[in-house]
């Protein structure tokens, strides 16, 4: 009998599983596929690997600016393949490694529920007091996009031949990330996004900036796919406002978002399903049956791995006594493209614009992006009338690292002055967050 059974071993669950076992239950862990979930996989760990790739290329190909004759560097989809493949090899031995040192038992099958307390694995049937479920999500594929050799992110990381030209549905941010590495690679990318602007789930400026930037990428925004002519080439039907267009292209990738994975005999439990479509939970991650749990992306919202992994700290607290709650408030979100974008705090349609006070700050301004040969980007800050800062987009180089500064101010409701208070290293990227804090009081003396 074990104390906690978990299914799916990805950030959620091999987390909460480890939280588990450091608490002394007796812990049993079942995964149908590979070590580390989709973010290890055909996530997080893969997509950052190939854009880590990339972005050198791309510095490399512009190393005369830096005073450097480089010549002409190779970058190859195969070569991204084999580097990507020796990382996630890596870091899935090594979640295994955590697990077993933690004398966590491995089940490298899918896990199957049969009642509240009992499943199967493989041919094993197992008892347990409790239960988590996280076993992730799946790219969303409609009945359209069933045509033959259609690529998705589960698929994408094992090409090693580069298309000519790769049509994109769906520009949010795994789209944007997947057209920042196929068009530096030297594909002709197009997005192809149903609402009006790219990132639809961020900031209007931070769209029209990206828009902007990505200057190698046809956009198609207020444009659903229609039809689907042959098996790559492809041939298809756009319709967009008062038009319909034709599009050519070899391959297609898909990212029009992810559906959660049920696991089989859940439907038997009678448990309750939320909007999104996923296990529905309460603020402790427990389901609607007493003793299961759910965390990560099969509650079908807020699809990130540091999600998941909190969620696993909240639910391993809740069944051995503790009262930590689970909070949504001030999830910071990144996307790594070119210029990389990240923000936190509140959403735009939560601030009282009336009130506001804001102040920007551009990238081109700040010394240390001279030094990177870094222009396109800025940071923006807003206060609420106290001065409290409540939201900051950041647009530069490393936007996802810097981002954490903001969290951390945001979420201790520091004021702009407070901010201020402390000392900023100079010369760094950080100076935007400054800068733009000094914006928001009028103090700002580099703002062009
Ligand atoms: C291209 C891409 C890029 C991304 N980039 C980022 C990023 O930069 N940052 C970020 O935070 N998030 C990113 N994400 C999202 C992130 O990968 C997910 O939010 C995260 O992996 C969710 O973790 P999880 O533990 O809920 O599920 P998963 O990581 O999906 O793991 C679930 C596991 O459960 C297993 N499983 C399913 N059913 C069963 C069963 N019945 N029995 C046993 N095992 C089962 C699956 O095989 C899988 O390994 C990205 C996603 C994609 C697709």
């Amino acid at each position: 009998m074990y104390d906690l059974f978990v299914i799916g071993a990805g950030p959620g669950g091999y987390t909460a599983a480890l939280l588990a076992a450091k608490k002394g239950l007796r812990v049993g862990i079942a995964e149908g596929a590979r070590m580390g979930g989709t973010c290890s996989n055909t996530g997080c760990i893969p997509t950052k690997t190939y854009i880590e790739s990339i972005n050198l290329f791309s510095r490399i190909t512009a190393a005369s600016r830096f005073g450097i004759e480089a010549g002409r560097p190779v970058l190859t989809l195969g070569s991204l393949n084999k580097r990507k493949s020796r990382i996630i090899t890596r870091l899935a031995k090594g979640v295994e490694q955590l697990l077993k040192d933690a004398a966590v038992d491995i089940y490298p099958q899918p896990a199957q529920i049969i009642d509240q307390g009992r499943l199967t694995v493989g041919d094993r049937e197992l008892v347990t007091r409790s239960l988590i479920v996280a076993s992730g999500s799946t790219p969303k594929k409609p009945a359209l996009f069933g045509v033959k050799g259609i690529w998705t992110s589960d698929t994408i990381f094992d090409v090693t031949e580069l298309p000519q030209s790769l049509a994109i549905v769906g520009g949010g941010v795994i789209g944007m990330e997947m057209a920042h590495i196929f068009s530096t690679l030297g594909c002709t990318v197009s997005i192809i996004e149903a609402m009006d602007r790219i990132l639809p789930s961020e900031d209007p400026e931070v769209s029209a900036f990206l828009a902007k930037a990505q200057r190698k990428v046809s956009l198609h925004t207020s444009s659903q796919v229609k039809d689907i002519h042959g098996d790559g080439p492809y041939e298809l039907t756009l319709e967009k406002p008062g038009e319909t267009v034709t599009l050519a292209v070899e391959k297609i990738l898909l990212c029009i978002g992810r559906a959660p994975v049920m696991p089989q005999g859940l439907e038997r439990l009678g448990i309750e399903i939320n909007k999104a479509g996923g296990i529905r939970v309460d603020d402790t991650m427990q389901t609607s049956i007493p003793g299961i749990y759910a965390i990560g992306d099969v509650t079908g919202e807020h699809m990130y791995a540091y999600v998941a992994s909190k969620e696993a700290g909240v639910a391993v607290d809740h069944l051995t006594g503790g009262s930590r709650r689970m909070n949504y408030r001030n999830i910071p979100t990144i996307i790594f493209t070119d210029p990389e974008i990240a923000s936190a705090g509140k959403n735009l349609d939560e601030i009282d614009h009336a009130t506001a006070r804001h102040g920007m700050f551009p990238l081109s301004a700040l010394g240390r992006a001279r030094t990177m040969e870094a222009h396109d980007g800025y940071a923006h800050i807003i206060c609420a009338a106290s001065g409290r800062i409540e939201r900051v987009t950041i647009v530069s180089p490393h936007a996802t690292e810097l981002i954490g500064i903001a969290t951390l101010a945001i979420d201790r409701g520091l004021t702009a002055e407070d901010y201020l208070g402390l000392y900023h290293p100079h010369p760094t990227l950080s100076e935007l967050l400054k800068e733009a804090s000094e914006d928001v009081l009028g103090l700002c003396v580099h703002k062009p």
